[in-house]
């Protein structure tokens, strides 16, 4: 698998952990604010293989306490599974971050005890998620579901949202609480821009 960025160390990322990043390239959503847009093509070059990442992850055992694996989207990482089942067995949890558009992979993965917490992005309110997503007709059916799922509560989980003035307003947060009401955690984040972010 091509790794496309690694954080050696973050305290932010993983609730609670000192845990490390890895990002994959590839997304299949086109957010106007993203901050990884160099990655959503998988064009750039890779920066290690996993066996590297593994490596990697041997010689941090006991200094590390959590991997976080985000994206782009890793979920269209075919091999993903295979690969947090090695980081599993080193004695790791893994904090997956999720655009929401592949509840099936999300639900193996969680059956499987392949993720031991979930951060998904709930992107706005279902009328709006087509101009904050960049898609003109993003999957919701499949959105909806992995809300669903989370909700189950059998795996740790938070939704968040990165508020952008041009894309949200009142409305979009009175609907986004409707649709999660009850949920377990719901963050939101601040969009900062930076030189890389698509949106003018
Ligand atoms: S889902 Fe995440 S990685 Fe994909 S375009 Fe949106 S912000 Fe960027």
């Amino acid at each position: 698998m091509k790794i496309h960025g690694l954080q050696k160390m973050t305290l932010l990322d993983y609730p609670g952990k000192i845990a490390c990043t890895v990002f994959f390239g590839g997304c299949d959503m086109r957010c106007p604010f993203c901050h990884n847009a160099e990655l959503l093509d998988g064009s750039a070059p890779p920066v290690m293989d996993e066996n590297e990442l593994l490596q990697f992850l041997r010689k941090r055992q006991g200094l590390l306490e959590g991997v976080v694996i985000t994206g782009g989207e890793p979920l269209l990482q075919k091999e993903l599974s295979k690969l947090t089942a090695r980081i599993r067995d080193m004695g790791y949890p893994v904090k997956l971050d999720t655009n929401g558009t592949h509840p099936d992979l999300l639900e193996r993965m969680i059956r499987e005890g392949m993720v031991q917490y979930v951060a998904m992005d709930i992107k706005n309110s279902p009328e709006r998620y087509a101009e904050t997503t960049g898609l003109e007709k993003p999957d919701l059916t499949s959105i909806r579901s992995s809300v669903e799922l989370l909700m189950e509560g059998r795996v740790d989980y938070e939704f968040r949202t990165t508020a952008v003035a041009e894309l949200h307003d009142d409305n979009s947060f009175l609907q986004i609480g409707e649709w999660i009401r009850n949920a377990k955690r719901y963050y939101l984040q601040k969009f900062t821009d930076r030189e890389t972010v698509p949106f003018d």
